[in-house]
């Protein structure tokens, strides 16, 4: 296409734009949830495809800083905030509007590109990563609009569309957040159709969405199950796991740091992040203290035998599954219905226990932390290493003794091992790392980034451009 008359169609769809499309689902936004999964494909694709061969690089990054914009609003992020969290009945609102922030402002965007090139003697060698196509994107209850935010920035950042399946608990969150997208992504004039999702959350639409032709590549985020369905797909797919993060205090650490860090890392909206400390590992010489700290810095410690097997009966079922009804609920939530009333300050139902307990071997993404004391760091590891069940998702150390930490992080071959600081540090709160809310951990990508969704291409020129 001629560069003049791209800029025209870009200038007319621009106008368009501002002037508001209206689609089937309501006045001023282009059309963005479908009931049927071939006619969200099919408009993902239209739209996909102009994306990829129509918009440069430069259109790319602006309408992906509008949308950051857009996103960013106070009342945008107020408001998917407390949707999901009347909706899903999970996690803390202060937390959640953190967790959109991070998504929005900390995801990589299209700059986050570079081309390799190789010369020599026969010439010049590209590799350039290039987007799948239509991307479907199956999202979990416990961030659904983290992910959607998350996983749209990454996916269309290179070159792809997306088609989101919402989570069945978590429909009417995930379905405005893909709104405000669609509506902030007509207004920046991009393609319509290019962020869409299914209305319908149905195992049969998934399937249907999952093996659907135009789909190249599956980003499914959740438990065991969405994982193997994804895989068993026969089409790429990026797999990101359940995990069950421990979490070692040893005799070096800063104690005190520590008890608030594990505190804070572990009622991160209720304990929801996949990250999020899940089973705690302390050396017995120092575990008074750090109980002591944990106490005085937002624990409540549940002693009683009766009432800590009063609260398993709670929170999980008979054959040790959890309850789902129980999960991301508030520390106070569970003592109440024990019959203890504490303040909103307390974040975390502490219990000290033994190895063998469900509370250290599931993963209950609740913020009860099972604390069990060793008798020193080769316990704790051997004990991690046991209760992480070989997820090699996510886990922490607290420790000055740099032999501990490189011994741990390496026996663990977890995705993410975090050092002497909340898990959520390597999410980018307070750490410097990008976000990301789909953590490959099954197919192996690690923390998404938009390279994560695009295919290598190597284009070779044989006998010229080489310049030196
Ligand atoms: P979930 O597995 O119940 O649901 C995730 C999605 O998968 C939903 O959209 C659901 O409809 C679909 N699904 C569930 N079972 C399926 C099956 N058999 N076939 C096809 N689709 C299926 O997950 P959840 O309870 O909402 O989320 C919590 C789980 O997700 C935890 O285990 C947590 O560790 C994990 N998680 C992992 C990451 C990560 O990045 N690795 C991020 C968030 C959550």
């Amino acid at each position: 296409m001629e560069d003049k008359e791209r800029l025209m169609q870009e200038v007319i769809r621009q106008v368009l734009a501002r002037l508001g499309t209206e689609g089937a689902n309501g006045a001023g936004t282009s059309q963005f949830g479908f009931d049927s999964v071939d006619a969200a494909v099919a408009a993902c694709e239209k739209a996909q495809k102009s994306w990829q061969w129509d918009f440069s690089l430069a259109q790319r990054i602006r309408i992906v800083n509008g949308l950051r914009e857009d996103l960013l609003q106070e009342d945008c992020i107020e408001e998917v905030s407390r949707l999901a969290l009347e909706e899903t009945g999970m996690g803390r609102l202060d937390d959640k509007i953190l967790k959109k922030r991070l998504a929005v402002e900390k995801t990589p965007g299209p700059e986050y590109f570079t081309t390799r090139a190789i010369s020599g003697d026969h010439g010049l060698v590209l590799e350039e990563l290039s987007p799948f196509g239509v991307i479907a994107s199956i999202a979990p209850s416990t961030n659904p609009v983290a992910s959607v935010y998350n996983n749209t920035i990454c996916m269309i950042a290179g070159g792809n569309g997306v088609v989101f399946a919402p989570h069945p608990g978590a429909v009417k969150c995930s379905l405005r957040a893909v709104e405000l997208v669609t509506r902030s992504l007509a207004k920046q004039g991009a393609p319509e159709g290019l962020v869409v999702t299914l209305t319908q959350p149905s195992m049969e639409n998934l399937k249907a969405l999952m093996t659907h032709r135009t789909v190249r590549l599956i980003a499914a985020t959740g438990g065991p199950g969405v994982v193997k369905a994804a895989l068993s797909s026969g089409k790429p797919a990026i797999g990101a796991g359940p995990g069950n993060p421990p979490v070692v205090v040893d005799e070096t650490a800063d104690i005190r740091k520590a008890a608030l860090d594990v505190i804070l890392g572990c009622s991160f909206d209720n304990n929801l992040p996949c990250i999020a400390e899940k089973e705690l590992f302390v050396v017995n010489c120092v575990a008074d203290e750090l109980k002591k700290h944990m106490l005085d810095q937002g624990a409540f410690e549940l002693k009683e035998p009766d009432l800590v097997k009063r609260l398993q009966e709670l929170v999980l079922n008979p054959d040790h599954s959890v309850n789902r009804s129980m999960v991301g609920k508030s520390a106070p939530y569970y003592l109440e219905k024990l019959g203890i009333k504490v303040g909103a300050n307390v974040r975390v139902v502490l219990v000290e226990t033994t190895e063998d307990h469900p509370f250290v071997q599931e993963e209950l993404l609740m913020p009860i932390l099972p604390l069990v004391r060793v008798a020193d760091f080769d316990e704790a590891l051997c004990a991690s290493l046991r209760a992480e069940h070989g997820f090699r998702h996510s886990a922490a150390i607290h420790s000055t003794n740099i032999t501990h930490m490189s011994r741990m992080a390496r026996a663990m071959e977890t995705t993410i091992f975090t050092k002497n600081a909340p898990s959520f540090a390597s999410i980018g709160v307070g750490g410097d790392c990008p976000t990301a809310f789909t953590i490959a951990t099954t197919t192996g990508q690690g923390p998404t980034t938009p390279l994560s969704f695009c295919r290598t291409r190597r284009c070779v020129l044989a006998g010229a451009f080489r310049i030196i």
